[in-house]
């Protein structure tokens, strides 16, 4: 309750019910059942929501064309301001917003703070991107014409976003979706819709204050699967921007393809790094347990398996185990705690059933795995597990996985040929990372035929990225790229002009006609 005020939440509960959708600004309350919600803190209990349906998506995006239609002959700086001011509302919430992370995803403080202040940074660049976007001048092969390449906006943005970024992958989107001239509709995970509700809250104070920006920019749907599904079903989304699970993404893409419409997805990783002979392993170590411990495993970025040279691997070992002993598990709401809960039971069986299957394909499990027992930091009801760190023989089935959960297998190499082949030997395709002091060696990662993901690092860890790249990644973790870079051209719509400012008619490539 002590979060509701300060974020303008209590607006919106009515007799313990959260809407499910929040179109124009306004609250709607479908007459759905309803689900309740939980913290993976300690299954308390906080309230029930009523999940949109199908009548209030079409609503949402049909609202959401209206608002486009005006948006889009804004100009782009200005759209800027309207994202710069997002961006100061979002600083002065921040605490909030973090402790609601840290609730509905039981993140710790500092990352759940460190996700709001990539909305923060998403918004800062948003803004200086609202007077950068650029288009081009082509030479003509034909006299007094000219080629003109200019980018507009595109048109009504879905965005489905998974649990374990509740804020940040909607920001990524909307910040960049907002200048670039368009509307949002959200569909997030259906297991932090306070968040979702939150960060929604808050841009519409900024709207209204605004001006000349419809309350219809933004529009929230909340659900399951199915709530997401007629999003990316519905033929007005121009383009449907989707964050989540392999299994997921494939679903999206193909109601996307039937329409013919676009898609942006960024879905799993199963991330490696090679740990070469003349790698600095103080650095390497901290960096590995950051990305396979942190988050508790649950970044789509964390790191999942571990190529290490044979001459350093039980130098390295040591390192980890002893690394490993001293992680403190418990509720991330304590200032000492690192690793927080698991999302849900479903995820903790999951997490055991890996480190089963891999016991049977020959690993053997160094430390960690195990539930932690309730009691001082660690309270009743929540998925509290130890970090598991397992030696693997090889790259077996279960390798080929991603459990979304602390688990790091690790693996022996003799060549880095070979330790760049395993790297690229699995469907997904996102983050990478090389730990060496050899200029050679890492040239050969990064090269184009070293790592075949879409983040290939050295001496840096696979998570954590930075929101001034493009971020995403190849193959099943499904190409799109998000964040910095380019990647605002996904929410624009390109045209080329043909501009003839002569008195003849040449037609190209010479043809004559008549
Ligand atoms: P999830 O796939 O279960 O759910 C993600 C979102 O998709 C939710 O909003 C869910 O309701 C919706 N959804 C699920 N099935 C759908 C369908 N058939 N049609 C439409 N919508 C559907 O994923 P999760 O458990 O919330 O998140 C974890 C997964 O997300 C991991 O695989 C992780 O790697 C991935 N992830 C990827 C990135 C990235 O940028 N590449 C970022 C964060 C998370």
């Amino acid at each position: 309750p002590h979060l509701l005020a300060p974020l303008r939440l209590d607006r919106w509960q009515q007799a313990e019910c959260w809407p499910g959708a929040i179109i124009d600004g306004i609250a709607h309350y479908p007459s759905t059942p309803p689900r309740l919600l939980y913290s993976p803190i300690d299954r308390q209990e906080h309230g029930q929501l009523l999940p949109a349906s199908a009548v209030e998506v079409s609503a949402a995006v049909g609202c959401a064309i209206v608002a486009f239609e005006a948006w889009r002959t804004v100009p782009a700086p200005r759209r800027g301001e309207l994202v710069r001011r997002i961006g100061e509302a979002v600083r002065l919430h921040k605490t909030q917003l973090a402790q609601l992370i840290t609730l509905e995803a039981g993140k710790i403080a500092s990352e759940a703070e460190g996700e709001v202040q990539e909305w923060i940074d998403v918004c800062d660049y948003a803004a200086g991107l609202s007077r950068q976007l650029h288009g081009l001048t082509i030479a003509s092969e034909r006299p007094q014409h000219r080629l003109l390449e200019q980018w507009h906006p595109l048109g009504v943005v879905g965005v489905i976003s998974a649990f374990n970024f509740p804020v940040a992958v909607w920001a990524w989107n909307a910040m960049l979706a907002l200048v670039c001239g368009d509307a949002v509709v959200w569909k997030p995970s259906e297991k932090t819709p306070l968040c979702a509700l939150a960060a929604t809250a808050l841009v519409l104070d900024v709207l209204r204050d605004f001006g000349d920006a419809p309350a219809g920019l933004i529009q929230l749907v909340q659900g399951d699967a199915v709530v997401g599904d007629h999003l990316a079903s519905d033929r007005h989304i121009a383009l449907i921007s989707a964050t989540g699970s392999v299994a997921m993404g494939r679903a999206v893409a193909q109601h996307a393809a039937t329409r013919l419409g676009r898609s942006l997805l960024e879905l799993g990783g199963n991330n490696a790094a090679i740990i070469t002979a003349s790698a600095d392993l103080e650095l390497a170590a901290r960096a590995i347990v950051f990305a396979a411990a942190g988050t508790c495993g649950q970044r789509c970025t964390s790191l999942r398996r571990l190529f290490v040279h044979e001459e350093i691997a039980d130098a390295l070992q040591e390192k980890l185990i002893t690394a490993y002993q001293h992680l403190n598990v418990g509720d991330p709401r304590f200032a000492t705690t690192l690793i927080g809960p698991l999302i849900d039971d479903a995820a903790m069986k999951r997490m055991h059933a890996a480190l089963a299957q891999a016991e049977i394909e020959g690993g053997r499990i160094l430390i960690g795995g195990g539930q932690v027992r309730v009691g001082g930091n660690v309270p009743d009801g929540g998925c509290y597990v130890r970090p598991a760190l397992l030696a693997m023989p090889e790259q077996t089935d279960v390798v080929h996985d991603e459990t979304f959960a602390p688990v790091l297998y690790l693996m022996r190499y003799a060549r880095l040929n070979e330790a760049i082949a395993l790297n690229n030997a699995v469907s997904q395709g996102l983050s990478s990372a090389i730990f060496t002091t050899d200029l050679r060696e890492a040239g050969a990662f990064i090269g184009p035929a070293g790592s075949d993901c879409g983040l290939a690092n050295v001496n840096a860890g696979t998570s954590g990225a930075e929101i001034g790249g493009a971020f995403g990644g190849e193959k099943d973790t499904g190409g799109g790229r998000e964040s910095g870079s380019d990647a605002w051209k996904n929410y624009m719509r390109r045209a080329t002009n043909t501009l003839n400012d002569g008195h003849a008619l040449p037609l190209a490539q010479g043809v004559r006609f008549g």
